[in-house]
């Protein structure tokens, strides 16, 4: 059973709280979905699990195990992280999807590598670009192959940091329901950072709501998703429907 444990999680920048005494916990076959205002944190925290950014106080385990006491190469055996930002460079996007199995490659790329990488790039409906360059590929193509390349990484625990961000409404909607089978057929630990409040809702089975670096709401989305906590977290009076499917629509700015 693959589970995610944050306890006490502290981080500063140059003295500044970022995120302040984070307790969460996070179990396999689960979508988490991490919502707040521009800079609540949910990159930080992001961040955090996959030890790239060491917390001031508190610890990250997965599977009781310190994340902070393994190495970088078992780290990303077990994390898949695509960031809200992906590097560019003048990479194919197979050899883009080709890096996520730098954890597992010793001498040389084996076929199972390259049909990992095939298999990752079709699962996101990349496939077509497997020979254009990383930096000639559209925003949300982009999205979808560092995606692939997370998935070529074979993880047990899925970060992705506003992962729909550069989608259409078509592509979010397949994207997300994606990760959603994937949490479920491969029992993946998927966090997610969302700013679409409507699909975060739909999509995901616990959500965190952050506010000034701090939880302000935790559990099911329906509970967390509250007019009165979107008014105190986003200065927003929003009306929410739950049907045909969960949306929320923002009326006015109130602070
Ligand atoms: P979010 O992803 O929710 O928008 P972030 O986690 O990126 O928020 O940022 C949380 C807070 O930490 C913000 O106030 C932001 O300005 C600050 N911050 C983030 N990264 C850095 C950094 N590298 N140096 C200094 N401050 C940072
Ligand atoms: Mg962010």
């Amino acid at each position: 059973m693959v589970k995610i444990t944050i306890k006490g999680v502290t981080v500063e920048y140059d003295g500044i709280k970022a995120l302040e005494d984070v307790n969460l916990e996070i179990t396999e076959g689960t979508v988490t979905s991490i919502i707040g205002p521009n800079g609540s944190g949910k990159t930080t925290l992001l961040r955090c699990i996959n030890n790239i950014l060491k917390p001031k106080m508190g610890t990250v385990l997965i599977d009781d195990i310190r994340v902070d006491s393994l190495p970088r190469m078992e780290v990303a055996k077990r994390i898949g992280y695509v960031p809200q930002i992906s590097p560019t460079a003048p990479f194919t996007v197979f050899e883009v999807v080709l890096m996520g199995r730098r954890p597992y490659v010793t001498w040389s790329v084996s076929e199972r590598d390259i049909k990992i990488v095939c298999s990752a790039l079709e699962v996101v409906g990349a496939s077509h670009l497997v020979y254009r360059y990383i930096d000639e590929v559209s925003g949300g193509e982009r999205q979808k192959v560092m995606l692939a390349r997370a998935l070529a990484q074979e993880p047990q625990v899925l970060l992705l940091d506003e992962p729909t961000s550069n989608l259409d409404i078509k592509h979010q909607l397949e994207i997300l329901s994606l990760i959603k089978k994937l949490a479920l057929t491969k029992k993946l630990c998927v966090v997610l950072a969302m700013h679409d409040l409507s699909l975060a809702y739909r999509f995901s089975d616990i959500m965190v709501m952050l506010k000034d670096g701090k939880i302000y709401a935790l559990g099911d989305p329906s509970q967390v998703l509250t007019p009165e906590n979107v008014m105190k977290v986003y200065g927003v009076e929003v009306l929410i429907l739950d049907s045909p499917v969960q949306t929320i629509i923002p009326l006015k700015v109130v602070s």
